[in-house]
């Protein structure tokens, strides 16, 4: 072996990094203080301060396009609410059932984007089935992602290219894609609260999108369901494993610990769903399940077991509508 392959020291760094970290099922007596100690080590690593210092606008929301699809309404808007930075944002109406509820779709590495949420490969997407059961459905186009991408003479870009483009100009600059999209999920939650009056959020998210989901869900208190797919794990057994695509790597997020240390703050209060494929190799079933069972434990120890539920199924790394839309119709 080569007497200078670097892994040690990378492992060492990860184990250090653990060690340091405050472990939430240490915490549970005092849980409060430790939930917003951590709040505050998350906002500053994702940078949301000085976004907020230098980049807030005053919001604009603008109408560009709406068509119809099986009674639903897909409309396109575009939000001003960053500076220098509008993004669109779709949403998905049925034009007769709507339920007090609106549901935040995060996508993940779509190569479609945003659109993907509702123009399906086969015959079904999540965006379209939630809003023909006439939840209120909101999709944003994330830094990075869909067309939010830096402009190409020569045409679109892969989703992992574009993040791999953007990320190091980010990060140059003292930002990250993870911090720009959190706040762009937080502004809009902003935008479906003022166009629908609803007060009623679910987050879902889809591995990439889970990440930010992850996030989000914790941060921002007008969600009160958090949904993610194919992503909560162990950094240890996924992203410190392989390389995955470079906006899952984020300056200090290992400050907080691991990954599940992070969903576990969406306890008490949150009704969270977990689910992931058995053969998903991005994301693996062995830590899936350690991260489950942790979160699991912090639920139980604050006296809030009911509110965490989870799915490990038989699939891969892919989304799966069906227990999505029996969650949100058994927790209305
Ligand atoms: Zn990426």
């Amino acid at each position: 072996m080569n007497s200078f392959e670097v892994s040690t020291f990378l492992n060492q760094l990860y184990e250090d990094c653990m060690k340091e970290a405050k472990a939430p099922l240490d915490h549970i007596t005092d849980w409060g203080n430790y939930r917003s100690e951590q709040l505050q080590k998350i906002r500053a690593y994702l940078q949301l301060a000085r976004l907020r210092e230098h980049y807030e606008h005053t919001p604009a929301y603008l109408k560009l396009s709406s068509f119809r699809q099986e009674d639903v309404e897909i409309s396109m808007y575009q939000i001003d609410a960053i500076s220098a930075l509008p993004f669109p944002v779709y949403v998905l109406q049925h034009t007769n059932v709507q339920k007090e509820r609106a549901v935040m779709i995060l996508q993940g590495h779509d190569p479609r984007g945003a659109k993907g949420a509702f123009e399906p490969f086969s015959q079904k997407s999540l965006g379209m089935e939630l809003a023909k059961r006439g939840y209120r459905v909101f999709v944003p186009e994330l830094i990075g992602l869909g067309d939010a991408k830096m402009h190409h003479e020569d045409g679109d870009i892969g989703p992992c290219e574009s993040c791999g483009e953007i990320e190091p100009r980010l990060l140059n600059c003292g930002l990250n894609l993870l911090g720009v999209r959190v706040w762009e999920a937080i502004k809009t939650i902003d935008f479906a609260m003022r166009q629908t009056g609803i007060r009623r959020i679910t987050a879902y998210g889809m591995s990439g999108g889970g990440h930010v989901c992850n996030y989000v869900g914790v941060l921002d208190d007008r969600i009160d369901q958090v949904i993610i797919s194919g992503y909560v794990n162990l950094y240890k057994y996924s992203t410190h494993d392989r390389t995955h695509c470079i906006c899952n790597y984020v300056p200090g997020q290992l400050s907080a610990g691991e990954s599940y240390a992070v969903t576990s703050l969406m306890a008490p209060e949150k009704k969270l769903f977990l689910m992931s494929g058995l053969q998903d190799t991005t994301f693996p079933a062995k830590g899936s399940r350690e991260a489950f069972a942790y979160v699991e434990q912090v639920y139980g120890a604050l006296q809030a077991k009911e509110r965490f539920s989870t799915l490990l199924f038989e699939g891969g790394h892919e989304i799966r509508i069906d227990p999505v839309c029996q969650f949100l119709e058994e927790n209305a």
